[in-house]
Formats: structure tokens, C-alpha cells, sequence
């Protein structure tokens, strides 16, 4: 069966809440595309807003990073229960920029993937190297020791449902993307990763991403590999230009 696509964006910490309202109403008709899973991963303050704005769109919200406790005395986190309340469906973990500047480790991200699915929101688990680990050649070793320490404890089941980004730091917001077929061999690697912690079925049917320096010019090219799923889009979802990545296939 085929998968289907899924194209998210990453708004970073970008756009006011009464920018965001403007923003989704600006690419609502601009992202509509049946073939695909079009998701706004926005900012906390932005969640509700945005998602009133996406009322009788295809565009699903998303928040952006999600604590692994219920409640309590973690001030300035959120919760899971808070995103399933106001409609969340998707949340993004263990971004590059979460890792790097927020001290997100394979473990914490590993919390939080285990209490995203205890609450039926699917995770968009990134995972991604360095410029020198690549030119170390231990990429592939990096990317599916991030994978077994995200997914430990996750059932095939729960796999099965999840979403993953595959984000080499070096492209993230640099301009400079992986080529389709650096790309597809991390992909490929993750996908056999992943079949060899679970198995063939569960493989097949997870979603991995692309995300680095996607735009309306490479991302054709990019989706059109066998096991890139879509794409996780930083700059380019905050602008027009979204609505052409998300009709790559148009
Ligand atoms: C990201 O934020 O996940 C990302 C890939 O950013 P950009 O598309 O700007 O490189």
C-alpha cells in the first residue's frame, strides 16, 4: 500500500498570534491538495488561533515541542493533555534547534514520544547529523542510534502510526539541501532501521520526512524518492511559496 505523503511546517519561533491568523488564512487556498497530510506545526501561543483560522481546511495543526510530564510544577512547559485539548494532532520532537539549544537528549525525546502516543497525538520525530559527523562517515551509525533510543518501548503499533524527520543539521536553514539521493539513503536507512527494531510491516508503513532547505524548486524532486514521505519545511512554510511544495505532485 502506498503511504501518503506528508508535508509539514515548521514555523520555528515565528509569527504573533494575530500574524499566524493572517498566515493560514493567506495559504489556505494555496496548500489545498487531497493526496496529501498538510500540517502547520506552529507556536504554542499560536495553536489556538491558527486552529480557528484552519476551520474547514485540510490543514491540521501542530505544536512544536511538548513536555513528557501531565501537569505540575514545570513552568513554561506543555503538556500533552493541553495539546489534545485544544485539537492538536501531531507534535514535532527532538528538533536540531530543541538539541542544541534546549539540552533535548535521545532520552528526553524518548519520553516524549512514549507520552505522545499515551495521548493519541503522533510525534514527528527528527533525528539528523552534523556537517563532520557526515564527513566522518558515521552518519548512518548517528542517525539509527537516534532512532533506537527514540523508539524504545514504542510498540509496532504505536511505530506503525509515527511520523519521522530526517534533518541533517548541516541543511537546516542554510540553503544548502542534501541532494534527492543523500536524501533517499538516510531515508532508506532509517526504513531498514526501523524494520529491523520491529519488522517489514511496520517499515513499510512509517512516514519519513525530509527536512533542510526544502523549496518550490527541489521539492519534486525530493518527494519523488521511494522512501521520502514528504517533508518537514522550516523558512519556506511561512511563506506563498508553501502552497507549491505542498502541490509538488500538481
Ligand atoms: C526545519 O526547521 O525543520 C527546517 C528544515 O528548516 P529549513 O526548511 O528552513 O531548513
Amino acid at each position: 500500500m502506498a503511504r501518503r505523503k506528508i508535508i509539514a511546517g515548521n514555523w520555528k519561533m515565528n509569527k504573533t498570534p494575530s500574524e499566524a491568523v493572517a498566515l493560514v488564512n493567506e495559504l489556505k487556498p494555496l496548500v489545498a491538495n487531497e493526496d496529501v497530510d498538510v500540517v502547520f506545526c506552529v507556536p504554542a501561543i499560536d495553536i489556538i488561533p491558527a486552529m480557528i483560522a484552519a476551520k474547514d481546511s485540510n490543514i491540521c495543526i501542530g505544536a512544536e515541542n511538548m513536555y513528557f510530564e501531565e501537569s505540575g510544577a514545570y513552568t513554561g512547559e506543555i503538556s500533552p493533555n493541553m495539546l489534545v485539548d485544544a485539537g492538536v494532532k501531531y507534535v514535532v520532537l527532538g528538533h536540531s534547534e530543541r538539541r542544541e539549544y534546549f539540552a533535548e537528549t535521545d532520552e528526553t525525546v524518548n519520553k516524549k514520544v512514549l507520552k505522545a502516543f499515551e495521548h493519541g497525538i503522533t510525534p514527528i520525530i527528527c533525528c539528523g547529523e552534523t556537517l563532520t559527523q557526515r564527513k566522518q562517515g558515521i552518519y548512518l551509525d548517528w542517525i539509527r542510534m537516534q532512532i533506537k533510543i527514540a523508539f524504545q518501548n514504542v510498540t509496532a503499533d504505536q511505530a506503525k502510526t509515527a511520523v519521522i524527520a530526517y534533518e541533517p543539521i548541516w541543511a537546516i536553514g542554510t540553503g544548502e539541501t542534501a541532494t534527492s539521493d543523500q536524501a533517499e539513503e538516510v531515508c532508506g536507512a532509517i526504513r531498514a532501521c526501523i524494520a529491523e527494531v520491529y519488522d517489514e510491516a511496520t517499515a513499510e508503513a512509517i512516514r519519513i520526512q525530509y527536512g533542510g532547505s526544502v523549496n518550490a524548486g527541489n521539492a519534486a524532486e525530493l518527494f519523488a524518492k521511494p522512501d521520502i514521505d514528504g517533508g518537514l519545511v522550516g523558512g519556506a512554510s511561512l511563506k506563498a511559496d508553501f502552497g507549491k511544495i505542498v502541490n509538488y505532485n500538481k
